[in-house]
């Protein structure tokens, strides 16, 4: 069997597709990257927002349509297979298989099944599944809890991956254990909120250990770069801030979701904070690392938002001055309480309110970028950069960097580098040895020279 995931959404579902990919894997299937060559084509789906879910119902149609002239399994997971609105275009499209963030393992059953299979149950098994490292990979991701507790009035994740679980801090360490041996140098541990594991487990025998605690167990294992993602901010403690101050592999990244600048406003999210609160952890996280770099995500335009909550949000920008952010204008959601009980903003009103905070982001992230210049940051290279001759990469801060090659580094691995120039979305580098020197530039082939060993390098 030839198969393909295509996926859509949050890194959640791209741990989630190298699970199932792999599972694929082991009944003796290929991965392929082509629909054209594929027999098997599922699509990892996104529910959070309406643009993610009318892409899939686009691929769904023109998936259908290649069915109609040979033979083609269409199957779907990930939150949207949740939902009844993902269920009836299921229905529509005629997808084969359907499978919940919950029953991900079922895909072998799937597969076996002679019938239309649909597994949309919570299944315990998930949370102790070790799924092998990915190959040849620096950086991995690591699910450390699944679901949500919160019910955010704008949010579908707690209906489509149900109650938060954690998972038990033997099979996670377990898990980072097979990344170290298959190489990858940064982790990042994942879950809707973090910095609420093991809350779920309560006084369970054998103990969970708090966040700060699992970060401090995950950062003695011996990976070089730990990141985390996504925290709450009512659930955010001092001592994770701690935690990451006196554990060296814990990245100075803090991605932590504000949504509004406006109490009031974050209490028709039911978000459980206020802006004051925000502000302390802010100020907590700087008081144990002064340098950390701070990113969050921000909704504009939620029902009822006025001009003066939305400068709130402005000037809350201001005030914490983030690194970079994740904006979204409001998308109603079937199912959420604020699309039950909220009318919507005109949609001119909330892309209006989005240009102009994009373009506040734009100011901040240039400035804190510029701030960066001349510094010398530690960064994970991935491999080639769009033009040749360069590499692309990541600093512990999570800035994409991009760096011409040099003499001993023309390929992924963790290495120096000063920033040379920064522009708000990127940053450019020299690499440089520990003594900060730059290291040389691979010698200028001239162009007979690589005439001739273009082909030796092929063959
Ligand atoms: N659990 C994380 C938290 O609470 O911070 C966020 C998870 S959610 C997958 C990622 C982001 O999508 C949220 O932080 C929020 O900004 C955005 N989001 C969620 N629902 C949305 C909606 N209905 N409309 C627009 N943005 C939404
Ligand atoms: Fe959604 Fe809120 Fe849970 Fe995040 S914390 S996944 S925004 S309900």
């Amino acid at each position: 069997m030839k198969a393909m995931i295509v996926t859509y959404g949050c890194q959640m579902n791209e741990y989630d597709t190298h699970l199932v990919q792999s599972q694929l894997v082991s009944f003796g299937a290929d991965i392929v990257d082509s629909v054209d060559v594929a027999d098997f084509v599922l699509l990892n789906t996104c529910a959070i927002r309406g643009k993610p879910v009318e892409k899939v119902r686009s691929l769904l149609g023109d998936l259908r349509k290649i069915r109609a002239r040979r033979p083609l399994v269409i199957g779907m997971m990930g939150c949207l297979a949740q939902l009844e609105e993902g269920q009836q275009m299921a229905r529509k499209f005629g997808v084969d298989i359907l499978l919940g963030p919950g029953s991900l393992l079922d895909i072998g059953k799937a597969l076996e099944s002679n019938e239309r299979f649909w597994g949309l149950a919570f299944r315990d098994e998930l949370h102790d599944h070790v799924p092998p490292a990915p190959a040849g990979q620096l950086q991995a991701h690591l699910t450390i809890m699944r679901g949500c507790d919160h019910h955010c009035t704008y949010c579908i994740v707690p209906t489509t991956r149900g109650p938060q679980v954690s998972r038990h801090p033997d099979d996670i360490l377990r898990e980072l254990d097979s990344l170290l041996v298959a190489g990858v140098q940064e982790v990042t541990l994942l879950g809707q909120n973090v910095n609420a594991y093991g809350v779920d487990q309560g006084a369970r025998v054998g103990g969970y250990p708090s966040f700060a605690n699992l970060l401090r167990l995950v950062g003695r294992s011996g990976v070089r770069r730990v990141k985390f993602t996504t925290s709450h901010p009512m659930n955010f403690t001092e001592d994770v801030a701690a935690a990451m101050a006196e554990t060296p592999a814990i990245c100075e990244y803090v991605h932590l979701p504000v949504q509004s600048g406006s109490s009031r406003v974050l209490r028709r999210m039911a978000r459980e904070y206020t802006r004051e609160d925000y502000l302390r952890h802010v100020a907590d996280i700087r008081k144990h690392l002064p340098h950390a770099v701070l990113a969050t995500d921000i909704i504009v335009g939620f029902p009822g938002e006025t001009e003066e909550d939305f400068q709130e949000t402005l000037s809350l920008y201001d005030e914490v001055g983030f690194d970079s952010a994740y904006m979204f204008a409001y998308s109603p959601r079937p199912g959420t309480p604020s699309y039950r009980h909220f009318d919507d903003l005109p949609r001119e009103v909330k892309t209006e309110r989005l240009e102009r905070l994009i373009a506040r982001q734009k100011e901040w992230s240039a400035r804190k970028n510029a701030a960066k210049v001349g510094t010398i940051q530690e960064l994970l290279l991935r491999g080639e950069a769009h033009d040749s001759g360069f590499l692309e990469g990541h600093t512990r801060g999570n800035h994409p960097t991009v760096v011409p090659k040099a003499v001993g580094v023309t390929g992924p691995g963790v290495h120096l580098a000063r920033i040379e120039h920064a522009t708000p979305h990127m940053m450019y580098a020299t690499l440089v040895d520990s003594a900060g020197n730059a290291l040389p530039e691979l010698p200028k082939l001239n162009p007979e020279a690589a005439a001739l060993t273009a082909p030796l390098a092929m063959a």
